[in-house]
């Protein structure tokens, strides 16, 4: 997102709203008040989150939740998802055998010649991949990335030690699970809890604290999610639905998120207000 865009949402939802962390609020009765909660999160661990938001949240007094996958933060290494275009964007290599039985046949293929062609490809090949199973994912990820070897990734991650830094300026760090994972779709009970455990560790360990939430990757969850995330020790799973989260009605395991992207201010505005989606609904728009 664009710095002023940022900037503009932070300013008007400071003005219309009272921010408060979301680990606050759900363990406490302040939203059976009257006032209008907004609470902002933000998912993966940038860097741009300390050098480019912090600054702006600290000028607006709010205090904000990162949620880090653990893995990305001690490699220094993009999600999956990033990998996955910046390879695709940046790879000279012509060849890539994806042969897999689970590919649509449109996404079979033995080569792909030119840059137009991979970055056509990728923009089929990613929605596809988020839609099976963990293992078909994730050994197509790897044929991938063991193919595209000539690419170096970007380094585009927090550090702990700036991690430890929003902290201390009273920000909160929660999971975003070890790789990216989409839980919903694995159905190995130990990776699940590997993907909870191994990453609430991670953060105890350097930050001191077993974290309160877990924000499901690419917002992907089921009943198996929700139940190995209690187990684990959380207290409130995040999912992304793009509607407002009402404490006497939703489950603290499946808390809806609203996302917001580098758009017209006037399309962010109504995502904020949560008015985008009944504005889609009555006019028809899918
Ligand atoms: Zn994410």
């Amino acid at each position: 997102m664009d710095i002023a865009l940022f900037e503009k949402c932070i300013k008007y939802i400071s003005q219309t709203h009272e921010i408060a962390l979301i680990e606050d609020l759900v363990s406490s009765d302040q939203l059976n008040s009257k006032n209008k909660f907004a609470t902002i999160m933000f998912d993966d661990g940038y860097k741009d989150n300390i050098e480019y938001a912090a600054p702006i949240l600290e000028e607006y007094k709010c205090k904000a939740s990162f949620y880090v996958v653990t893995d990305c933060i001690d490699k220094n290494m993009v999600t999956w998802t990033h990998e996955l275009e910046h390879l695709f964007q940046f790879t000279n290599k012509t060849e890539l055998k994806m042969d897999f039985d689970f590919l649509h046949s449109e996404l079979k293929v033995n080569e792909l010649k030119t840059k137009a062609e991979r970055i056509a490809y990728v923009s089929k090949l990613k929605p596809f991949l988020k839609k099976v199973s963990h293992t078909d994912r994730s050994k197509a990820l790897k044929r991938i990335s063991d193919t595209y070897n000539d690419v170096e990734l970007p380094k585009l991650m927090m550090s702990w030690k700036d991690l430890s830094e929003l902290k201390t300026a009273g920000h909160y760090i929660g999971s975003h699970s070890v790789t990216h994972a989409m839980l919903g779709t694995m159905t190995d009970e130990n990776e699940i809890k590997n993907e909870l455990l191994v990453s609430g560790n991670k953060i105890k360990e350097h930050l001191c604290y077993f974290p309160q939430t877990i924000s499901y990757p690419v917002g992907s969850y089921n009943e198996t999610t929700k139940r190995l995330a209690k187990e684990a020790g959380y207290k409130i799973g995040l999912a992304v639905k793009q509607t407002v989260y009402d404490p006497n009605k939703t489950d603290t395991f499946e808390i809806p998120r609203i996302e917001l992207y580098n758009e017209p201010w006037w399309k962010t505005r109504l995502r904020i207000t949560n008015t985008l989606e009944n504005v889609k609904s009555l006019i028809g728009y899918k």
